[in-house]
């Protein structure tokens, strides 16, 4: 039996992608041959990467904006350096709200004067800051929309008058903004797109030559782009699958019409939180993160019990990060809502035999 799985990372995907993913390994679209066996120089392959490419423009609604999109790897991790390496001259500001964003900080320290606008560390990372300045002579301002591990998501991005850099690994593709007020958005494809392998690197060109270093070709987003994101073997599973991922959303109405699904999924399980006296929301309620929702059990409860329960009903990956601890529900995109009611019933049937 499929089970219900609020792994934090790698996460669910559709059923119907990982169908058809795993049957292109043993053989792509009746060509004789498999996707893990062809040229990523073959035209059945560069059709994939562009098809990967433009569908993550279109729905980021990015067309003809000026953006790439590139599918790279190392993980979101290696965005946290080639960021830096490519636009930090002397300054950048950065946001800290977790552990994520602690270690962007610390790759970026190595290239330049580093600016921590804010940070709610001494609250364990529950809520988001706000009411910071940024340096307006800062090469770029990096903020996290989502943290994955505490819970919590930016709701109102800053206005600022410098490049604006995010890392949306948790929570791109969920709920619709404007992303053309970014520069440069990453985000590892594990958590909300397709499997472990490819980070996507969405980029403003113009943000790109304004540094003197000598940067290494890989980590050069120019070179990069110049290849349309093959300057060498891409990781052609991982962005078939990440391809497939993305026309799934387009083909369910984009983004507007999986915030709606995405929405109706926090609110069950927030309203829940709120109302079962088991249980306690760790995040802060106006910053509370609708892909990672954090919560502890309310002193005295029976921890063992619930956790045989949820066991026992088919649920996956509830335990919290071993820095916040309790549980975690990670609600992607492919999580349907009735993983969510299942949950709830739990929870509910829980409180019963307390
Ligand atoms: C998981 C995660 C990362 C790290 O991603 P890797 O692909 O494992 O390097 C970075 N940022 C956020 C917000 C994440 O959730």
């Amino acid at each position: 039996m499929k089970k219900h799985n609020f792994s934090a990372g790698p996460c669910i995907l559709p059923q119907e992608v990982m169908k058809k993913a795993s049957e292109a390994v043993v053989e792509l679209d009746n060509i004789g041959l498999s996707l893990i066996e062809i040229s990523h120089r073959s035209k059945e392959f560069v059709s994939i990467m562009e098809q990967a490419q433009s569908l993550s423009l279109e729905l980021l609604g990015l067309q003809d904006k000026g953006y790439k999109a590139l599918f790279l790897q190392g993980g979101a991790s290696m965005e946290f350096l080639m960021v830096a390496h490519n636009l930090l001259q002397n300054k950048a500001a950065y946001l800290n709200t977790g552990t994520w964003s602690t270690k962007a900080i610390k790759e970026a320290k190595m290239f330049g004067e580093l600016v921590e606008v804010a940070s709610s560390k001494d609250g364990n990372f529950n809520y988001i800051p706000k009411g910071y300045e940024v340096p307006s002579d800062a090469d770029y301002f990096h903020c996290t929309s989502n943290n994955t591990i505490f819970g919590t998501q930016i709701t109102d991005f800053p206005e600022v008058n410098v490049p604006l850099v995010c890392d949306m690994s948790s929570d791109i593709f969920s709920r619709e903004m404007d992303f053309s007020k970014f520069d440069i958005i990453y985000a590892g494809a594990q958590k909300n797109m397709g499997p472990a392998g490819t980070t996507l690197v969405v980029v403003k060109e113009d943000v790109l030559g304004k540094v003197d270093r000598t940067i290494p070709s890989m980590l050069d987003y120019k070179v990069h782009i110049g290849k349309d994101s093959m300057f060498n073997t891409p990781p052609v599973f991982a962005v078939y699958t990440s391809m497939l991922t993305l026309q799934w959303l387009k083909d369910l109405g984009g983004i507007a019409a999986i915030e709606k699904v995405n929405n109706n999924k926090a609110s069950l399980l927030y309203n829940e939180i709120d109302r079962n006296p088991l249980f306690v929301g760790f995040a802060a309620k106006e910053d509370r993160s609708k892909m990672n929702a954090t919560f502890n059990l309310a002193e005295g409860a029976n921890g063992e019990l619930f956790n045989s329960m949820w066991q026992e009903a088919g649920i996956n990956g509830l335990n919290g990060h071993r820095s916040v601890g309790g549980y975690r529900a990670s609600m992607y995109n492919a999580l349907p809502l009735e993983s969510v009611q299942v949950l709830v019933d739990v929870m509910q049937e829980f409180e019963r035999k307390s």
